[in-house]
């Protein structure tokens, strides 16, 4: 991404009136903090905003203002559509299957697909919230406190707390200034990182209750029937991968979540000199070195045998 990409966006935000933001299935806290913080970004500039996530604004996001302004599909006609924090095309589902290419891509992803018409993509960045930051910094474009409480969630969900590796800083420097906005973050943190559902951690405890370890992998799943019994209404893993990614003297973390529709949904993380994306890449998903993950089809069973082959691999 370099400057003239960045101007070249502002050139197509100051030339269209109505605007569609999308980001991805399963939406994560920067796909969601990164949506609301540029949808409302673009708002307070006058222009007519469709924020629109297929799966929702999940639930620990909802205390963030402009969440009750996302809807599941994108409705009439756009100017401008832009997608953020999506590595490929597929990860938004079918909110653009009647629209087709987007026009801008705002991405952090080294998996990245240059899908769009412009593609403003920084793997060196911590989220995508970042890039926003940035992007909105270099066009003076100016941002309020609910607009800093969105980017600053983003900044703090894909770092896990400033903990990831390429956390730099810049990440703080970033953050501080949100801060300064008036962005309350151990608030932020606690909401959007810290705490619980009941449910949702009576669902690891089946997850954990049958938690696997070999050599430096470790790893475990949630099946359709774990949820119905935690009744946790989500279709995530509810974070469990964040626990696993935590076990002393491990390497590689993988949670594997059955879902309805007869695919799995796999999570990796590992420790610096592992990449998990290329294991993920291999299934047809994508994400970062430390932490990636896919949809693979097939049932619980296969997919977590194959899976484990190709990680093993990985390991060796
Ligand atoms: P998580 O395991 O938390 O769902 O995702 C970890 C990382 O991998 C995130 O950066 C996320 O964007 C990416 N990721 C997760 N699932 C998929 C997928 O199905 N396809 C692609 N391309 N990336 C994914
Ligand atoms: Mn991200």
């Amino acid at each position: 991404m370099n400057k003239d990409q960045i101007q070249a966006f502002g050139n197509l935000v100051s030339r269209a009136d109505r605007i569609l933001i999308i980001s991805h299935i399963r939406p994560d806290g920067d796909a969601v903090g990164s949506l609301i913080g540029l949808g409302l970004i673009l708002e307070e500039m006058g222009k007519e905003v469709n924020l629109v996530l297929e799966d929702g604004v999940p639930k620990v996001f909802h205390h963030l203002t402009g969440s009750d302004r996302v809807i599941r599909e994108a409705v009439g006609i756009f100017d401008l559509m832009i997608v953020v924090d999506c590595s490929d095309i597929d990860r938004i589902g079918s909110v653009l299957d009647e629209y087709g290419e987007p026009d801008v891509n705002i991405d952090h992803h080294p998996t990245n697909t240059q899908f769009a018409k412009l593609n403003l993509v920084r793997d060196n960045a911590v989220a995508t919230a970042e890039i926003i930051f940035d992007i909105a910094k270099e066009l003076s474009f100016s941002l309020n406190l609910p607009i800093a409480e969105a980017l600053l969630t983003g900044l703090l969900t894909d770092s896990l707390g400033f903990r990831t590796s390429n956390s730099n800083p810049q990440t703080l420097r970033i953050a501080a200034d949100l801060q300064e906005m008036g962005a309350n973050l151990p608030e932020l943190y606690r909401k959007a990182m810290s705490e619980k559902s009941i449910e949702a951690v009576k669902y690891w405890g089946q997850g954990l209750s049958r938690i696997q370890l070999e050599d430096r992998l470790v790893w475990t799943s949630l099946s359709l029937e774990d949820r119905i019994i935690a009744e946790y209404p989500g279709r995530d893993d509810a974070d469990l991968i964040n626990v696993l990614s935590r076990i002393k003297d491990t390497d590689v973390s993988v949670v594997f979540v059955e879902q309805k529709d007869g695919t799995v949904k796999v999570s990796w993380r590992s420790q610096p000199g592992f990449d998990v994306s290329l294991t993920a890449t291999q299934f047809g998903g994508g994400g970062h070195k430390p932490a990636a993950g896919a949809e693979i089809k097939g049932d619980l069973e296969r997919v977590q045998e194959e899976v484990l082959e190709a990680t093993r691999k990985l390991l060796q």
